[in-house]
């Protein structure tokens, strides 16, 4: 197997990147190479154009993708990206870390990811939702309670959600909520979902904190990314005492060692569109932020920002990746030889569809459940996540992302030895 597992020169292809990754603990666990060899390509991928009728009155069509990496532990899961640099390898990537995500929580899935290229920030609302619409026409044969159960991710929110499980609804012809994750409360859907990716990425950094012996009441924190995920885990960081010193969102970067009011800030980029020229702070470029002093650093927005250049330079003994594939690999060895804790985002961000499945289980039982109900099995499962992670990581002497992936490849490829996939 060594020969077939050499490893590639460091890229920014996430893809390249994801397979990297899966090679590497399907070594580690020594693994029948008929687990790579499935895995490593996605099950399904779809391109579709979506033309939408733009408010000028003309016709502008959108391309969009939707990929399910596998069916070997359940339906395909994982959200739907509005983003004008989305890539079609870059879904690829992300749908077989939502493989990993799932498996490593042990949530009864396998990975799909969908992306639209567009930039939502220039749509109006009627095109936004023309456009969600359309991308639900374009692979409503595919998806489905049972197949593929779609979410939000970057730049698309619970009101898509909404008009995305209505469309389906519609074309179905009955109501189904268990189509897509991450609704409104009214639409069906759960207590705790808007707060979960968040949510569950305190709780890794409160057990990597204490296996680091870090008092968080004395700790400071850099948010990179000031979105759904970055925006709420600076609050509910600050809610255990942490110092928020630093944050950025695509506009700009403010530092502040006296620490920053992540709500007021929320309040002024509510107002102003960006957390650039909050007061009181000084204003920071962007990639100089990462590399400012603080205990920890909350990645919160996109791929491939903690590389082999700036990792030598970072100051945080925790990194918790809310974002999906931030840190590339040859950052990776840098920061592990550092002995920086680096809480990869398989695990960091898996509140999110934890949560989503807890809204899924809700749809197809129609019995919902309390915000504490909730909270608990997420807090529960997220734990459970980190403890086997860590133990792995100690057992086996390997870096966290690492022994995240070999937790997770060792149930995933159970389920295809059981099932008589490697026969
Ligand atoms: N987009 C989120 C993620 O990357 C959530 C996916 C989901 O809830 O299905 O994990």
């Amino acid at each position: 197997m060594a020969a077939e597992l050499k490893i590639q020169h460091e890229t920014d292809n996430p893809f390249h990147i994801a397979r990297q990754q899966l090679r590497e603990a399907c070594e580690a666990l020594n693994l029948d190479l008929s687990v790579y060899e499935i895995l490593k390509e996605p099950a399904r991928v779809y391109t579709v154009s979506i033309p939408v009728k733009m408010d000028s009155g003309e016709i502008k069509t959108f391309i969009g993708y939707r990929v399910q990496h596998t069916d070997a532990t359940g339906p395909a899961k994982g959200g739907i990206r509005f983003h004008p640099d989305v890539t079609l390898d870059e879904v690829k990537a992300l749908s077989m870390w939502m493989t990993m995500k799932c498996n490593l929580v042990g949530l009864p899935y396998g990975g799909g990811k969908g992306g639209v290229v567009c930039n939502p920030k220039r749509l109006s609302k009627g095109e936004l939702e023309r456009l969600s619409r359309g991308y639900i026409r374009a692979i409503v044969d595919v998806i489905g309670p049972d197949k593929d159960i779609p979410a939000p991710d970057v730049y698309t929110n619970p009101q898509i959600m909404a008009w995305m499980m209505d469309e389906y609804s519609k074309l179905v012809g009955r109501y189904s909520p268990g189509v897509i994750t991450g609704k409104p409360l009214s639409a069906g859907g759960s207590l705790g979902r808007s707060e979960a990716t968040a949510r569950g990425c305190v709780f890794t950094i409160r057990e990597a904190a204490k296996c680091l012996n870090l008092d968080l009441g004395n700790a400071r924190a850099i948010i990179q990314g000031f979105g759904n995920a970055g925006c709420t885990s600076s609050r509910l960081l600050s809610e255990l005492g942490v110092t928020i010193v630093g944050v950025s969102d695509s506009q700009g970067a403010i530092y502040n060692p006296d620490g920053i009011d992540p709500i007021a800030l929320a309040k002024y980029k509510a107002e102003t569109g960006s957390v650039k020229g909050f007061p009181g702070c000084q204003q920071v470029d962007g990639d100089a932020l990462l590399e400012m002093p603080c205990d920890i650093l909350v990645p919160a927005a996109l791929e491939n920002v903690i590389t082999g250049s700036n990792a030598p330079r970072i100051q945080a003994r925790i990194i918790a990746e809310a974002a999906n594939g931030p840190t590339t690999p040859e950052a990776d060895e840098i920061l592990h030889k550092r002995g920086v804790m680096v809480i990869p985002d398989i695990l960091a961000n898996a509140g999110g569809v934890t949560v989503s499945y807890f809204e899924w289980v809700q749809n197809l039982q129609n019995f919902y459940w309390t915000a504490d109900e909730v909270m608990q099995r997420l807090e529960y499962m997220i734990t459970q996540a980190f403890n086997k992670t860590y133990a792995m990581s100690q057992e086996k002497n390997v870096p966290t992302r690492l022994a995240a992936n070999m937790v997770s490849l060792e149930r995933i490829a159970q389920a295809m030895a059981d099932r008589g996939w490697l026969n």
